[in-house]
């Protein structure tokens, strides 16, 4: 083991892209910092589809091929009809699918640059009190169980968190607010290399969607996002291998990745004393979309900061963490509350009006946002006034 203090400032729980973000802006502070990793290597194993925004990746790291699988200038939805909208990205800025175990690690990479200790193979198991003060976490390496005192934890434990329900917080989340993925990465898939696609109904994906991004030559990343209240009349695996088998048919599946996006709002609780949460444990991610890497990374950035901040401070009580909530909220909590509005209006969207919408812009190259929205207020007022009052949160 490389990292040999016997105690640190700040514990992060957790090496995805929220712990190492964590640990990067903690450790800037100057204060000791160690992240622990139950797997064996940071970044694998891939549970991801691996699409992000180009602008949220370059606040944090300059461009490098080696982390970029595809770098993507449009997005293609296609409506049950088989129809679909073309729209160009280029107005939002482009979009990468990354080589995700390379991107995590070189987060991590750059947390152990700015001073970080990292354990992998460093499972967190419970939490140590004395008397109610939070003084460490109790790990297991390859066997070997021990106590790391500490100051401060930051759970970045991913969707299964379990830290922060150690420290009596409340993460249940209801199905409803659950996405239950299953994703193949497939070979001999030749659909257009500069797209995301997405496909939209109640038959191919209910309450969520279908993606195929690509990533090398051949492959691409085939999956599906399934709301969890209908995974009990066929499992997101059944969903996807029917389309697989009818869209698909000379495809292989060369890997395969099941999973659970919270699609939900932020947990009410996110700092306690001597506690802080981020990532896919504070139920961050954005509800409509399932994508979550960049929440994890912003969460991760606010909270390491005024974690250094605090221990630097003397106090880690929970009103002092309190910042970390506010910073939040500001940052993207209030706007996940009109965007999980948004989710909850488009799960009710009928097939038909997906059709409908398709068929405007049938053969139509390149559609802009606005001449979308346009077009829809002329066509389909309803739809657009049902997402108008999602979004203002009626
Ligand atoms: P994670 O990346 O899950 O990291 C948590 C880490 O904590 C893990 O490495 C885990 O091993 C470790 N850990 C857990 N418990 C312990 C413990 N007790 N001790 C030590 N370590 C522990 N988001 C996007 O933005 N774009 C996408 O295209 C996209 N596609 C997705 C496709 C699928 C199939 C799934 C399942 C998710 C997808 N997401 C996507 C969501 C995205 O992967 C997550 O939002 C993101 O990884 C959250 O980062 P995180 O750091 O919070 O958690």
């Amino acid at each position: 083991m490389f990292s040999t203090k016997s105690s640190y400032d700040i514990v992060v729980v957790g090496g995805g892209p929220g712990g190492a973000l964590a640990a990067w802006k903690a450790a800037e502070q100057g204060v000791n910092v160690l992240m622990i990793e139950k797997d064996r290597e940071i970044g694998l194993p891939v549970r991801c589809a691996e699409a992000i925004g180009a602008d949220v990746v370059h606040r944090y790291l300059e461009k490098d091929p080696r982390w970029i699988s595809h770098e993507l200038h449009g997005a293609r939805f296609f409506a049950p009809s088989g129809d679909s909208v073309e729209f160009s990205l280029d107005s939002l800025g482009s979009g990468y699918i990354l080589e995700r175990n390379v991107f995590d690690r070189e987060l991590a990479n750059q947390a152990a640059r700015a001073g970080a200790d990292i354990r992998v193979s460093t499972c967190a198991t419970g939490l140590v009190y004395d008397q109610d003060r939070l003084a460490g976490v109790k790990m297991n390496t390859r066997g070997e169980e021990y106590t790391v005192p500490c100051k401060l934890v930051i759970a970045a434990d991913g969707v299964e968190s379990r830290v922060a329900r150690w420290a009596g917080l409340n993460t249940m989340i209801a199905l409803r607010d659950l996405e239950v993925t299953t994703q193949y990465l497939m070979d001999n898939v030749t659909t257009d290399k500069g797209y995301f696609e997405f496909y939209l109904g109640k038959e191919v994906a209910p309450g969520g969607y279908l993606w195929i991004f690509p990533k090398g030559p051949n492959t691409a990343n085939v999956g599906i996002g399934v709301c969890g209240r209908y995974t009990r009349r066929q499992s997101s695996t059944a969903y996807l291998n029917a389309f697989v088998e009818k869209h698909l048919p000379n495809s292989t599946p060369l890997g395969m990745v099941v999973g659970s996006v919270p699609v939900a709002h932020t947990l009410d609780d996110i700092v306690t004393d001597g506690l802080m949460i981020v990532g896919d444990a504070a139920r961050m991610v954005n509800p409509s979309t399932g994508g979550g890497i960049a929440q994890a990374m912003t969460s991760g950035e606010i909270a390491g900061k005024i974690a250094g901040e605090a221990i630097k401070k003397g106090d880690v009580s929970k009103e002092e963490l309190f910042r970390y909530r506010k910073a939040w909220d500001k940052r993207y909590g209030n706007l996940q509350k009109r965007i999980y509005g948004l989710k909850e209006a488009f799960h009710k969207v009928p097939d038909e009006d997906f059709n409908r919408t398709a068929a405007l812009f049938k053969n139509k190259k390149h559609v802009h946002v606005f001449e979308l929205l346009t077009k829809l207020l002329i066509h389909q007022p309803g739809m657009i006034l049902n997402f108008m009052r999602a979004f203002a949160g009626r």
